[in-house]
């Protein structure tokens, strides 16, 4: 969601994902390992990336506006690198908002300038010390888990795998907790890592195995169609590939996104469900799909022009819609 502006959702206009997220947070359910403590009531668990303008407490509010029951959110301006700590206060007042406004679940979304998988070994540890940062803020708040990227390597595909690996190894022993870390697939854009599910496994695998169990999976629709999944076409052939190569046990978010380009693009620029390449079908299958009724399913779509809210209630009516 594009930052600048006034606009703090927003994956609006051209968001790609790393544009629109600059103001979003992700949610995401620990459904196999330890059991999240503030799972829900709903068995609902649909809503949108929210901006934090304000502050991340004015997170609840907005997921409240839009009748969210699992928000997404920035811990801090995603596209800069200062780290503000989350002080008990802000903390204090983000649950005490988590109460009024409930939600099954709030996830972060990290920092599009952190590249654990860098080979430049300044950038790399800026990135490893900015993730920390994350990971203690998201602790602080106590958010279910962050939606990361994996990096992008730049000059060799395995060496940034293992660099990546390393660093979120690094930032994990750092920052014990029970936040989890989820993966997303990407959409295969230049360098970036995460183009495939063997990939996204392999990344996981060299995760030291004393922290492993905190790391998961985010699957994005819009990136997965664009890296060449066909969502579209062989929705049953894509899960049955998820579920072989990286287990759908691990599967803890998914960012519901429609593409505003073709097929097998490699590119990320998210568009409203139903209105890009993707169409609506596939959305209902897996609104409808028993499979993610307990995993968290997020918008990242456009939030428009007019307002932060008249899209975002709009697509989650139709999404809503799609399961009756
Ligand atoms: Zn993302
Ligand atoms: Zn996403």
């Amino acid at each position: 969601m594009s930052g600048r502006g006034p606009r703090v959702l927003g994956p609006g206009r051209d968001n790609p994902d790393e544009e629109s997220m600059k103001r979003t947070t992700s949610a995401t359910q620990p459904r196999d390992e330890k059991a999240a403590p503030r799972k829900a009531a709903s068995p609902e668990m649909l809503g949108a990336h929210v901006s934090t303008a304000g502050g991340p407490p004015s997170a609840l509010p907005r997921g409240a506006a839009i009748g969210a029951s699992a928000i997404q959110l920035f811990t801090k301006t995603p596209n800069m690198w200062r780290e503000p700590e989350v002080t008990q206060e802000i903390a204090a007042s983000f649950l005490a908002a988590r109460d009024l406004h409930p939600v099954a679940v709030a996830v972060s979304h990290d920092s599009y300038l952190i590249n654990l998988a860098s080979p430049d070994p300044a950038l790399r540890a800026r990135s490893t010390e900015a993730f920390q940062g994350e990971l203690r803020r998201s602790g602080a708040l106590r958010l279910e888990a962050i939606v990361s990227h994996p990096g992008n390597f730049i000059d060799e595909r395995g060496a940034g795998l293992e660099r990546n690996a390393a660093a979120l190894t690094d930032a994990l022993r750092a920052v014990p907790g029970e936040v989890r870390v989820l993966l997303e697939t990407t959409a295969g854009t230049g360098t970036v890592l995460g183009r495939s599910f063997e990939e996204l496994r392999t990344l996981r695998d060299l995760v030291g195995d004393d922290v492993r169990h905190r790391v998961g999976f985010c699957a994005d629709t819009c990136h997965l169609y664009s890296a060449g999944y066909d969502l579209a076409g062989d929705y049953d052939g894509v899960w049955e590939a998820f579920d072989r190569v990286v287990g759908l046990e691990l599967l803890g978010c998914i960012h519901l996104n429609d593409s505003k380009t073709p097929f097998a693009s490699h590119k990320d620029r998210h568009e409203l469900i139903g209105d890009g390449s993707l169409g609506q079908a596939p959305f209902q299958r897996l609104m409808r799909d028993p499979r993610f009724a307990g995993i968290p399913k997020i918008l990242e779509t456009p939030k428009g022009d007019v307002d932060e809210v008249t899209n975002d209630l709009r697509m989650l009516a139709l999404l809503r819609g799609m399961v009756d």
